[in-house]
């Protein structure tokens, strides 16, 4: 039995990951899940899951279930609940599913306190991949890749050293625009931004994928997951989303793991692993699908992917300042502040004036991350 906490529950990835412990009640047990704002949602999972700790974003909210749940239930809120639920003791392993950089503390603490996490955030490896990593080492915990492309390659490593690697090949879609032509781009809306042919996700990983600037934070994530360097990590446009990824070993073989899309899968891998344990959820019936076709990304039309390579390649504070440019483009562009080539644009400026500090410690990530939303607000507003 694996005792899970799910920070980020109410979320894609967080509801998800409830249907994989429905699934699996002799495997999963959920003792804390942790929300933002969707305090009914929180609700109606602690009464099914019956956890040990929730937590929730607003002190107020958190006054109400108190009252609603109980005495058998611990009720936290804000950041600081989010480290009671990734420190907590009946915990093994925690689920890191929170969108954006709010996930990084909790992981950590999660990691100092001995406990495996399964990481969804990417933003979290992109910001701090060699501290992230180094720490889990030094705890001896897992880090357990969530990410669809990533538990792909973990799956197909299977424990193999990084010196059996030519190439990681990480699978991209192409998202909604993948045959719009470049003059189309600036006219591009939200709603049609929002529309993934494959994958249904929360709304910034939906955009990022448009932009295809989550591919490009993947590629930063594999480059720290599975310890190789950013040279050896490939990106090929796959828009049938059945093949997750693929590793290419020195001999020249390719091996690649294939499902239809569903994130219940690399979820319930993570939290099963290193066991496998049936599930009729995923059947993927290839002779119906047909085709499976492979092109070259387009650089000129995504030039995020090319960004995301500089910012994995130079190091230090560059990938966090990639990551929090991102994210204040992306909201900039939801909100309708910003064009959608706006937001590489927002991108490749705030990365331009940046310093670099190449030696950094979690002090000057944050910094880092704080100066970039700041710098990346203002190339918002001026427009
Ligand atoms: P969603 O927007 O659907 O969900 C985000 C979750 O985070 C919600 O539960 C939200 O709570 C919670 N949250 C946000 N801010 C806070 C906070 N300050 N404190 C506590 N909880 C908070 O996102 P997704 O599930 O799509 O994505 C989550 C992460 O997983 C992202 O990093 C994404 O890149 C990654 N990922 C997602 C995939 C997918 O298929 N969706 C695939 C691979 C990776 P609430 O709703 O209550 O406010």
């Amino acid at each position: 039995m694996k005792r899970v906490v799910v920070l980020g529950c109410t979320g894609s990835i967080g509801t998800s990951a409830a249907k994989v412990a429905m699934d699996l009640p002799d495997q999963v047990q959920i003792v804390g899940l942790a929300a933002g704002r969707n305090v009914s949602l929180l609700r109606e999972q602690a009464r099914q899951f019956g956890p040990v700790a929730v937590s929730i974003g607003d002190p107020a909210d958190a006054v109400a279930l108190r009252r609603e749940l109980g005495r058998a239930v611990d009720v936290y809120h804000g950041p600081e609940g989010l480290i009671r639920l990734a420190t907590l003791p009946e915990a093994d392993l925690v689920l890191i599913a929170i969108v954006g950089t709010g996930g990084l503390q909790p992981a950590l603490a999660a990691i100092r306190a001995g406990k495996d996490i399964a990481l969804a955030s990417k933003e979290i490896l992109v910001m701090a991949g060699e501290m992230v990593m180094s720490e889990a080492r030094r705890h001896g915990v897992r880090v357990l890749a969530v990410d669809s492309e990533h538990s792909a390659i973990f799956q197909c490593l299977d424990g193999k050293p990084a010196d059996s690697v030519r190439r990681l090949v990480l699978t991209a879609s192409g998202g909604p625009f993948r045959t719009t032509p470049r003059d189309a781009f600036e006219t591009i809306t939200v709603e049609q931004a929002l529309k993934h042919p494959s994958w249904q996700m929360g709304r910034k990983i939906t955009i990022d994928s448009a932009t295809l600037f989550n591919k490009g934070l993947e590629m930063i994530e594999a480059r720290w997951l599975f310890g190789i360097d950013m040279a050896r990590v490939g990106v090929v446009v796959h828009p049938q989303s059945v093949v997750h990824s693929m590793v290419e070993f020195i001999d020249g073989s390719i091996l690649a793991q294939l499902s239809t899309p569903d994130m219940c899968l690399p979820i319930q891998y993570a939290f099963t692993y290193p066991h496998r344990v049936p599930s009729d959820r995923v059947q993927t019936d290839l002779a119906r699908i047909g085709s499976l076709t492979f092109e070259e990304p387009d650089t000129e039309r995504f030039p995020s992917l090319l960004l995301a390579r500089r910012a994995g390649e130079v190091g230090g504070t560059l990938p966090a300042v990639l990551n929090a440019a991102n994210e204040i483009a992306v909201e900039g562009f939801c909100k309708g502040r910003t064009g959608f080539t706006g937001i590489t644009r927002v991108v490749r400026e705030t990365m331009e004036a940046h310093e670099v500090m190449l030696e950094a410690g979690l002090e000057q990530i944050l910094d880092a991350d704080r100066w970039a939303r700041e710098f990346a607000g203002g190339l918002v507003a001026a427009g």
